[in-house]
């Protein structure tokens, strides 16, 4: 059972996660979360303070999430029993204080310092949840995520070592569980071989979870979240958006990647490899089923299920008149991004050009340098890619038509389609975005399921 971060925001958000998990006890559940809403940004926020030089405000615009931890351990841990939270707490503002003067200082690799910093939103919001359980009658324990998922030295986004994690995770986890306790860890951190801490990339909780949930053959995985599933659409952009109720791993991925956050998309990968349902459920709404992510979703073609959007991409232009009729290019152009470490969206070509999206530009200027000596480069900033997705889009050819209709007078700037047959891509204006998944959203409403409601 993972939950995440506004399913652990504040007292009554511990309390919905109590009765969650005690309703399922008897199914030897193991619970992964995530750092309460808001901290990992705050930690991110208070290390680039630090590394301007500024110790002093870095440690004191952590002190309001402190306190937010103790407001919740105060509700449920009696005073009379000494307060074995307020403890690591106090552990906590002494190691995060020394981090960030090391920041301060340079006195660590920055890299390596970041992920120890980032790692207390975690490190904390499982103690805390730990003690909780365990002051409501859950036999409760914490165990630490840096011992059991073992990852190389990628900081801020590491690699787990699965043979490795896999026994360690079996070793440790399977006698607490057979011993009636439940485990309960932060997800996202993790350790490299040296045993430095690391993390697993923005919403790695997820990853956390279907990494446990496969290392012990987990019957379900559970993704307890604010909103009641994966939906037709962000329920942030449009009102109407519905609950699906089952999803193929394949479906599941693209809308992932592709931005629809509700599920991390690697979270995927570890739970198909292990044929582990993955089942997506609202903390607000705990008797909804949500959506079943399943193998296959046996749905009939013709069937649109969702659409996905991702804000703040970049379209990199190259072309080449020496492309014309020759190999070695597109090679050549895939190698820059791969010494970059830069990932490509959605990509495009004719014979004398590409046409690419990034959304992580942190590396672009290097990355262009480079692409001026195979061609000329455009760089266009401020777009969105949006991605139609569902099974059907491989059997049915009217459903592109109906898309590119319903948006005809939209400035269309990339498209794609085939690679995998069960999306349909393309690339607009950032601030066309919304009224353009609006118009799909009603557009397509015939798709989406009637209701929401099952027993
Ligand atoms: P958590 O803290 O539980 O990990 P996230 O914020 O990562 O939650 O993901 C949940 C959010 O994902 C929702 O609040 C919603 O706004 C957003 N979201 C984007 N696309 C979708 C979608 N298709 N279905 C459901 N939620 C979506
Ligand atoms: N706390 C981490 C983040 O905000 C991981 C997660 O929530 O999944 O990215
Ligand atoms: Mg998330």
């Amino acid at each position: 059972m993972k939950f995440g971060g506004t399913s652990v925001g504040d007292v009554a958000a511990f309390e919905r996660v109590f009765h969650i998990v005690s309703t399922q006890i008897e199914r030897h559940p193991v619970v992964v979360v995530s750092a309460m809403t808001k901290v990992t940004d705050a930690l991110l926020a208070a290390f680039e303070t630090a590394k301007k030089g500024d110790f002093a405000d870095a440690y004191a615009s952590l002190e309001p999430h402190f306190d937010r931890h103790t407001a919740v351990s105060e509700h449920f841990i009696s005073g009379d029993k000494p307060d074995a939270f307020n403890g690591e707490l106090e552990f906590a503002r002494g190691e995060l204080s020394d981090l960030l003067m090391r920041v301060t200082r340079r006195s660590l690799p920055l890299q390596m310092l970041k992920d120890a910093i980032v790692s207390y939103g975690e490190q904390l919001s499982s103690r805390l949840l730990a003690e909780v359980l365990k002051a409501k009658g859950v036999a409760a324990r914490q165990v630490d995520s840096r011992r059991l998922i073992v990852t190389d030295d990628e900081y801020g986004a590491a690699t787990p070592i699965i043979d490795e994690t896999n026994e360690i995770v079996r070793l440790e986890l399977e006698p607490l569980i057979a011993g009636g306790e439940v485990p309960i860890l932060g997800g996202f951190i993790a350790a490299n071989r040296a045993g430095e801490t690391t993390t697993l990339g923005r919403g790695g909780s997820d990853y956390s979870a279907a990494i446990v949930a496969a290392a012990l053959h987990s019957n379900e995985l559970q993704i307890w979240t604010d909103v009641t599933g994966v939906m037709t659409c962000d329920p942030r952009i449009c009102d109407s958006a519905k609950t699906i109720p089952v999803l193929s791993y394949e479906e599941a991925a693209e809308l992932a990647y592709f931005g629809a956050k509700v599920l991390h998309p690697k979270t995927i990968k570890p739970a198909v490899d292990n044929a582990i349902p993955v089942r997506v459920c609202n903390t607000f709404e705990p008797n909804e089923m949500g959506t079943m992510v399943l193998a296959d979703s046996g749905e009939t073609p013709n069937k649109i299920k969702s659409i996905a959007h991702k804000k703040n991409i970049t379209i990199l232009r190259i072309s080449s008149a020496r492309m014309l009729g020759s190999y070695g290019f597109m090679s050549a152009v895939f190698q820059v991004f791969e010494r970059f470490r830069t990932v490509i969206d959605v990509i495009s070509t004719s014979e004398v050009s590409i046409a690419l999206t990034l959304d992580n530009t942190a590396e672009i200027d290097k990355i262009v340098a480079e692409l001026e000596r195979l061609g000329d480069v455009e760089i266009d900033t401020g777009y969105a890619v949006i991605c139609v997705v569902g099974e059907g889009l491989r059997a049915s050819t009217g459903l592109a038509s109906t898309v590119f209709s319903t948006i005809e007078d939209v400035n269309v700037a990339l498209i794609s389609h085939g690679a995998s047959s069960v999306n349909l891509t393309f690339v607009v204006k950032e601030d066309s975005a919304a009224d353009v998944i609006k118009r799909l959203h009603k557009g397509f409403s015939e798709y989406w399921p009637q209701s929401t409601q099952r027993p």
